[in-house]
């Protein structure tokens, strides 16, 4: 018969196996889907409120596995980014919207597609050369690229960081920091980081249709006079509802990211939006 003991040491390896299982299934599948090149990007489109115009979409990643549902970034890209998958997931994306950008035709513009990329992409591998020499390679502007840097992960170290944004900047990519005010980087992100835009998250501008006073208005009121003070643009991101438009407008805030506009599409869709305007 069993002893306590055992019964202990069976319980203790089957939950390492289960943990173990679940790893190596999650990560296995991600695999699979990198191999199938089922990782794609959808366009959300950054709106000046004053006359409309498009100033440039975020490019969010989806995952559309092979006769599947599509798959959120909520689902897999914080399992991506602890176990060193997200590297390969973020060359696949940026190979699609620097294909993408082409079919936009806004060479002659200043509209940007953005990207998502962590403080280690940008320290500890490759990203930023990579980036630059697809640029060229494909003969795409500078210009019409931009990097968000979130303040979710802590940067391994701030003077590489700062070096390796540099290169991006003297190219002509401007870097937003997303999620400003939510992590991190505090103040010490926007003085050390050559940052030019400051994303303020839903977080913030969620406060803005609530009747009750909630602390976090208060921190949105500092971020925005902040950006004004230091230079900084400010795009909102989560704006839902015109009164929040014309709120942030009285803000002086009217580069807007939000379903008021539009909900994130795939590239031939916000072709067509955009033709439609
Ligand atoms: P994020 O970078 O802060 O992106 C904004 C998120 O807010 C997107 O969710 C977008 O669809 C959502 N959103 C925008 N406007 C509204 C609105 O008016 N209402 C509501 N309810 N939501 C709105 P999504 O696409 O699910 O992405 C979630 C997060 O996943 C992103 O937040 C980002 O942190 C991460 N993510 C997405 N793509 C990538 C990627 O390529 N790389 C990395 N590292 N992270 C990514
Ligand atoms: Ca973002
Ligand atoms: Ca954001
Ligand atoms: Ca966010």
């Amino acid at each position: 018969s069993m002893t306590i003991a055992a019964a202990f040491g069976l319980v203790i390896g089957l939950s390492v196996y289960g943990n173990l299982t679940k790893y190596t299934s999650t990560a296995f599948l991600i695999e699979q889907g990198l191999k199938r090149n089922e990782f794609l990007p959808f366009y959300q489109p950054i709106i000046d409120s004053r006359d409309g115009s498009i100033l440039g979409a975020e490019a969010l990643v989806r995952w559309q596995p092979k006769g599947g549902n599509l798959i959120p970034p909520g689902q897999f890209i914080p399992f991506a980014e602890e176990n060193h998958l997200i590297d390969p997931i973020t060359d696949q994306l940026e190979e699609k919207v620097l294909d993408d950008i082409k079919q936009f035709g806004w060479q002659d513009s200043s509209r940007f597609v953005s990207i998502n990329a962590v403080a280690e992409q940008i320290t500890d591998t490759p990203f930023c050369a990579n980036l630059l020499r697809r640029l060229a390679e494909k003969r795409i502007p500078a210009k019409n690229f931009s990097v968000e840097i979130t303040e979710r992960h802590q940067f391994p170290d701030l003077d590489r960081g700062r070096a390796a944004l540099q290169s991006l900047v003297e190219a002509g990519i401007e870097i937003k920091l997303d999620d400003a005010g939510t992590g991190f980087g505090g103040f010490s992100y926007i003085q050390e980081l050559p940052i030019t835009t400051l994303k303020i998250d839903k977080m913030f501008i969620d406060t803005l249709r609530q009747e009750k006073q909630d602390p976090k208005r208060a921190v949105l009121q500092a971020i925005i006079e902040f950006a004004k003070t230091a230079n900084l643009h400010a795009i909102a991101e989560g704006v839902e509802t015109k009164e929040q438009v014309s709120q942030l407008s009285a803000a002086g805030v009217f580069a807007i990211q939000g379903y008021v506009y539009s909900k994130p599409m795939p590239a031939e869709e916000f072709i067509r939006w955009m033709n439609a305007r």
